[in-house]
């Protein structure tokens, strides 16, 4: 098999058929050695549905429903283990980014690349707070993160076979899939495009979503903020001597000293940095303990069977649900 589209799909059923319409044309060239994954996460609107119809259309989409919902990054991670192409393309199925890049990509993978990954140049249709928020997201991960992990990037990429069973090798839970592709390393090289809007449906990233995916992204490829927990602490000291000079010199110049202000002061200053690296240390033991447990990341609940279309002459499934790891 020469190429695996991978698209995880959360209460996409308005974007399916166009989806996988623009898809069969962009995978045209390489039709006979494609398959294309359509992820269902669990969705609550008819999605799973939307796939098998997709299936009974073309078979070489297959589908797969995980048993309950499970994020974005599980669900990209899920259509990537069951993946058996040579090269895999993954896209958002709300077609913000232009699958029709694709033939592009690969002619850029054959120059020996593992991973071609589109940049974001302009985002259509996105609020000013996303993009502002993405903006800052990605500057940020960056000073604190140990690997380099590309600015304006999503998970829009096309990778090599080697470059995907690096980071299928990764065993952690919370997911991180570009990181973990910056990470694994290989020659990697950009390809710039606009990002359209959505074409139907509404984003799944509310705030609280965002901020729970840039956590992930932090702890995952960092272990700065401990260290910043440890600055604050050299920092509380500092302001502790400052403090302990002026009430001093207060209690010998003034005599009286209702020094109220001062106590209130550094009480709340002292409260809000031990909350603070409290806080820090339990992000990074929640996820300790998350990794601990070593829980399957996921269970398929459903999965398209292969059609008679695509069985060859001695009867073998050509395209059909291949051996599905979990990561276990
Ligand atoms: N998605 C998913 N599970 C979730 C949330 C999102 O599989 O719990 C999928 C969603 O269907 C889409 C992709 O992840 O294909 C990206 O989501 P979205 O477009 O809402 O994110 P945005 O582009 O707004 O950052
Ligand atoms: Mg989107």
């Amino acid at each position: 098999m020469h190429l695996s589209v991978v698209v995880p799909c959360y209460n996409e059923n308005a974007a399916i058929p166009l989806l996988v319409e623009r898809l069969l044309a962009v995978v045209a060239p390489w039709q006979d050695s494609a398959e294309i994954i359509l992820v269902d996460d669990g969705s609550s609107d008819g999605t799973w549905e939307a796939i098998e119809d997709a299936h009974t259309l073309a078979p070489i989409v297959r589908g797969l429903r995980l048993s309950a919902n499970r994020g974005h990054q599980v669900a990209l991670t899920a259509g990537l283990e069951a993946a058996r192409g040579a090269r895999i393309f993954m896209l958002d199925a709300d077609l913000q980014d232009p699958p029709e890049i694709l033939p592009d990509m690969m002619k850029i993978m054959d120059q020996n690349f593992d991973v071609v990954y589109g940049r974001r140049e302009k985002r259509d249709g996105e609020t000013l707070f996303k993009r502002l928020s993405a903006w800052g997201f990605y500057r940020f991960l960056n000073a604190m993160s140990d690997v380099s992990i590309p600015n304006d990037t999503g998970d829009f990429r096309l990778v090599s076979r080697r470059a995907l069973d690096a980071v299928l090798a990764m065993p952690e839970r919370s997911r991180f899939v570009r990181g973990m592709f910056a990470w694994a390393g290989f020659r990697q090289v950009a390809i710039e495009y606009p990002r359209a809007p959505r074409i139907a449906g509404e984003t799944k990233y509310p705030l609280r979503a965002m901020l729970r995916f840039a956590t992930d992204a932090l702890t995952g490829f960092s272990t700065k903020p401990l260290k910043i927990a440890t600055r604050l602490s050299f920092l509380s000291l500092a302001v502790t001597a400052f403090m302990a000079a002026y009430v001093f010199g207060s209690l010998l110049m003034f005599s009286t000293a209702p020094g109220w202000a001062s106590v209130v002061l550094a009480i709340s200053f002292f409260s809000g940095v031990q909350l603070l690296t409290l806080g820090i240390l339990g992000e990074y033991v929640g996820r300790l303990y998350m990794e601990a447990k070593q829980r399957p990341l996921y269970f398929l609940s459903q999965e398209t069977q292969p059609t008679t279309q695509n069985m060859d002459p001695e009867g073998e499934a050509r395209v059909g649900p291949a051996p599905v790891r979990r990561l276990a």
